[in-house]
This record gives C-alpha cells, sequence and structure tokens, in this order.
C-alpha cells in the first residue's frame, strides 16, 4: 500500500479533528451530508453519519459498517476512560500482543498494520466516555485509501451529547481534602454540600484504609458526584456509581441530598481494593468486601437472610463463583456477597480475606487459608447470619 499517502491523509485528518471544538459536539447533531445517513447507538449515547448502504453487524460490542468483503469500518465505544487515549488502549493492546506494525499518537489516533490488514483509529473522547473509529482494510491500497478518507468524514460527525448542563471536570466546584479530590457541578446539591461531604468520605477514607491496611495513595482519590442518573449518564454514559482503578483512582457516584446518595464506602473500597490488592478473581468477592466496607450502617445480614429467604430459597454459595455470579438477582448477589465476606473477615484477618479476593481458585485458598470446603463455609455462615441451610 501507499505508505506515505494514507499518512497524509491520516495527519489532514488529525488535524481536523484536533481543530474540532469540544462544543461542536453540543446540541443538535448537524445533518448528515449526500450520500449519509444518521446512525444512532441509544445505548451508548451516540450518533454518527454512515455511508448510505453500508451492511452493519455486530462484533462483540463493537459495531462495525462495511461497503465491501475486507474493507471495514469498526465503531468502539469505551467507558471509563479518562483521556483520549484510554478510547483506543484496548485495541492498541491487542495490536501490541500480536506484534503487529503501530504507531500512536498522543491524542490517541494509531495506524496499525498486522498480518495484511491495514488500518488507521480516530479517537472522540469526552468526560468520561470515548468513541474509536478505526478501519480494517485487506484490499489493495486505493480501496484503503478511500476508506481512511471515509473514516475521516465520518469521525468529524461524531455527535456525543452530555446533556445541557454538562461542564468539564475543571469548571466543577472542587475540594481537597486529606488524600481527597472532591468534586460537584457548580449549583448541584454536591456542589453546595462539599463542606460536609469532604468531611464525610475524609472519615470514612481514613477508616476504610486502615480496614483494607491500605498505605495512603500518592496522588489524590477524586470523588465526582452526580445529582441524578440522567446527569451521571451525560458524564459517564452509565446511570449509577462506579469506579476507574489504576493510577490515582476515580470514583463516580449519586448524590441528590444528604439522604438520598450512594454510600460513603462502597466505591472508595473498589478504588483502594484495585489500587492495593488488584482485580478480583471472583465478583464474590470483588462486590463483598465493597458492600461489606460501604459505611451504610446498613445490616447486610439481615438482606442477605431475606434474599436467600424470599428470593433465591435454593441459593448454594457454589452458584456465586464465576460467571454464574451474575445471573442472580442483583439485590441477592450484592446482599449475599456483603454478608459473606463480612463473615469472612470476622473469622479471619483482612489478609487472608486479601489472599482469597486475589486467588485465582477460591476453592483451593478457602481450604487454605480458612481450612474450609465451600460447604463449610457455607454452613458456618448460614448458622452466623441464621438462615436455614439449603444443603
Ligand atoms: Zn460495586
Amino acid at each position: 500500500m501507499n505508505t506515505k499517502r494514507t499518512s497524509l491523509i491520516m495527519a489532514a485528518g488529525l488535524a481536523l479533528l484536533i481543530s474540532f471544538p469540544a462544543s461542536a459536539a453540543e446540541g443538535a447533531p448537524a445533518p448528515c451530508g449526500d450520500g449519509m445517513v444518521r446512525f444512532s447507538h441509544e445505548d451508548n449515547g451516540y450518533s454518527v453519519c454512515v455511508p448510505a448502504g453500508w451492511q452493519r453487524r455486530a462484533r462483540g460490542t463493537e459495531v462495525v459498517w462495511s461497503p465491501d468483503q475486507g474493507l471495514d469500518l469498526v465503531f468502539s465505544f469505551q467507558t471509563k476512560v479518562v483521556q483520549p487515549r484510554d478510547v483506543s488502549a484496548p485495541l492498541v493492546g491487542y495490536l501490541l500482543r500480536k506484534k503487529a506494525t503501530l504507531h500512536v499518537s498522543s491524542s490517541g489516533a494509531l495506524k496499525y498494520h498486522l498480518d495484511g490488514v491495514d488500518g488507521v483509529g480516530l479517537v472522540k473522547h469526552q468526560h468520561r466516555y470515548g468513541l474509536l473509529i478505526y478501519t480494517q482494510c485487506s484490499q489493495p491500497g486505493k480501496a484503503c485509501n478511500d476508506l481512511v478518507r471515509t473514516a475521516i468524514d465520518v469521525a468529524r460527525t461524531v455527535h456525543l451529547d452530555p446533556g445541557s448542563d454538562a461542564r468539564p471536570y475543571d469548571q466543577w466546584k472542587v475540594r481537597n481534602i486529606g488524600g481527597l479530590e472532591l468534586r460537584g457541578p457548580s449549583g448541584s446539591p454536591a456542589a453546595k454540600d462539599l463542606d460536609w461531604l469532604a468531611a464525610e468520605y475524609a472519615k470514612g477514607h481514613e477508616k476504610l484504609l486502615t480496614a483494607l491496611g491500605a498505605p495512603p495513595a500518592k496522588e489524590p482519590l477524586c470523588c465526582y458526584f452526580y445529582r441524578s442518573e440522567d446527569e451521571n449518564f451525560g458524564y459517564t454514559r452509565r446511570g449509577s456509581g462506579f469506579n476507574i482503578a489504576g493510577g490515582a483512582g476515580e470514583v463516580h457516584s449519586l448524590f441528590a441530598a444528604r439522604n438520598d446518595r450512594q454510600s460513603t464506602g462502597h466505591e472508595m473500597t473498589h478504588a483502594i481494593t484495585n489500587r492495593v490488592w488488584g482485580e478480583p478473581a471472583e465478583a464474590l468477592l470483588g462486590e463483598g468486601i465493597a458492600v461489606a466496607q460501604d459505611l451504610s450502617g446498613i445490616d447486610h445480614d439481615a438482606r442477605a437472610r431475606k434474599a436467600i429467604t424470599n428470593i433465591e430459597p435454593d441459593l448454594t454459595l457454589a452458584s456465586m463463583l464465576g460467571d454464574a455470579w451474575f445471573r442472580h438477582d442483583m439485590e441477592v448477589s450484592y446482599a449475599v456477597s456483603g454478608s459473606v465476606v463480612k463473615f469472612l473477615l470476622a473469622q479471619g484477618t483482612t489478609d487472608k480475606v486479601k489472599a482469597l479476593y486475589q486467588a485465582p481458585d477460591f476453592k483451593a485458598a478457602l481450604q487454605k487459608h480458612f481450612g474450609w470446603s465451600l460447604k463449610e463455609l457455607e454452613k458456618r455462615w448460614r448458622w452466623a447470619i441464621r438462615a436455614d441451610p439449603a444443603l
């Protein structure tokens, strides 16, 4: 293929995208030009003009558009992304593992060659989400260049609507306190109550670091508060709280009022355990520790007892391991996980629970660190929370 030509097209495309002001993405989307039709992805909340007549198909979470075999235009949507280059990071990681020839710019735009396939990727990023549009071409050079040109045209029409009140995070009201940075959009309940939130979160953060045996982070843990699920979605494309692992860590959660908000501890616990323990091997432990340490004062044993009495009387802990965890009623899986981890913390040490959290084989680790089989754990835990065994 004509590398020089593609590089020029790529450079022109990048220049266009870089000069494309963020505010242009707000308001109503522009009408599509000749031969293009607007495609809206409802779940991810973006729309974009694509060439009329191209075929669309799904590939995992990606959407692929093609005019012909060997010519693909791929849309890959990412959440929990802080920097533009985080949007292309999963693809870049894949290409590096496959030993592709690869160039990535600081904006996350990329150009690659892998096993007879050439492509470029362009990034549109906003707040904490973004869209990567990349080409996959195994046809002769001219067809690839045309595809890249189309990708550039398409990328310019991307519309990511954050909602009418959305402002960049650096314009939010901010308060720093003891290793935390708290932020709320101006005029929001959180921004008006930032002093109370700062005191509440500082106290909670201190408690969690002690409980989890974690050293303070070098960078502050940033906590973002949204007044509603709609606002949360506008900024993050998620409807409720979450954390972004790695680096400094970020916690995003809902705050409508002091008595109408997500718990102080749940997402902070995720952020701290992700930083010092890594990713959990089992959702039972990952969610369980966050529920057990949520600082809400809620009696999770009572919740679990109710859940396994009224909702899933046949539940066994064996069905709480691996992907099966996600097939339960959410109320059941969260309540039971929180209650089980609370029990493990009471019976063992934080280090033993940490070992379970990290263990690829939960049953083997349970035997090693607690001396119990899964059935024994279940019996003891049910006895402790006064729930009849379904054994
Ligand atoms: Zn959680």
